[in-house]
């Protein structure tokens, strides 16, 4: 059960979040170590205002050409994800046409097809990520996270991370693919890693992302390419920082 939050309460969203999460947590999809990072997230999201910087929706733009430029791309869904953004998710990859992968560093059987039904609700026809014949393994990743579908993230160009652990995102660039994060926190091992760092909630950062994506895919090749070359991660992330510090 989701208590209602009052709207005039001045930290109503952020605290229906709170509340969101709480609630998967009490229905087995969101894992306690789950909160608690979301809590390390909200830390950096106060200092950013709790609004998408003008940085934030450069990263944005450039992850939405990515995914549309990409062959084979992936969303992979954890149930922090499932729980605040399942339908947006679904929608990015029905436009962007990326598979959707469920991925968990908490895994279990129960979980995660508890997440696949939640995005099944959303109109997800397609989850990857649930059948035991088609997994197998990325190296030199310890966690659960290594557990990867053959024709999912496995067989993928591009990987959208939606909230991530440092290890893997490391692992995959190392294999050659292009990782798109979305972090609060611009020192993690994840965001340094990530091709393009998405320093935003994402319960901002998805929905804007569904609408950019759906301005972008009516665009040609070659205007997506000239988006991409004219955006510089390191250059972005920085200027998250300085922003966080002038929060501070
Ligand atoms: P790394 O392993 O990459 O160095 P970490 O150990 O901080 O990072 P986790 O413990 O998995 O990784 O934490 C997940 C990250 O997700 C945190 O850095 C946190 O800032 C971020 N995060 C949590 N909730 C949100 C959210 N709603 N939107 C965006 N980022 C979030």
């Amino acid at each position: 059960m989701i208590h209602k939050i009052p709207q005039t309460h001045p930290r109503a969203s952020s605290l229906m979040i709170r509340e969101k999460l709480v609630d998967g947590f009490r229905n087995g999809i969101v894992v306690p170590q789950g909160l608690i990072a979301h809590g390390r997230g909200e830390a950096f999201d106060y200092l950013l205002g709790e609004k998408t910087t003008k940085y934030a929706y450069e990263a944005e733009k450039a992850a939405v050409c990515l995914l549309l430029l990409s062959n084979k791309s992936i969303i992979s869904v954890n149930g922090n994800t499932a729980v605040l953004c399942a339908k947006d998710l679904v929608t990015l990859s029905n436009v962007t046409k990326s598979r959707i992968e469920v991925n968990l560093f908490h895994k279990s059987t129960a979980r995660t097809n508890a997440i696949a039904s939640i995005l099944r609700k959303e109109d997800a026809f397609d989850v990857l990520g649930l059948d035991n014949k088609s997994k197998t393994i990325i190296k030199r990743v310890s966690s659960n996270r290594k557990y990867v579908d053959k024709d999912g993230i496995m067989n993928s160009d591009t990987i959208f991370l939606a909230l991530e652990d440092g290890d893997r995102t490391e692992s995959l660039g190392r294999m050659g693919k292009k990782v798109i994060s979305v972090d609060l926190n611009p020192l993690s091992r994840t965001a340094i890693a990530s091709n393009i760092t998405i320093i935003d909630n994402i319960v901002r950062a998805i929905p804007n992302m569904v609408k950019i994506s759906e301005q972008l895919v009516k665009k040609d090749k070659s205007y997506l390419l000239h988006l991409i070359k004219n955006f510089d991660n390191k250059e972005n992330m920085h200027k998250s920082l300085v922003t966080i510090k002038k929060g501070i």
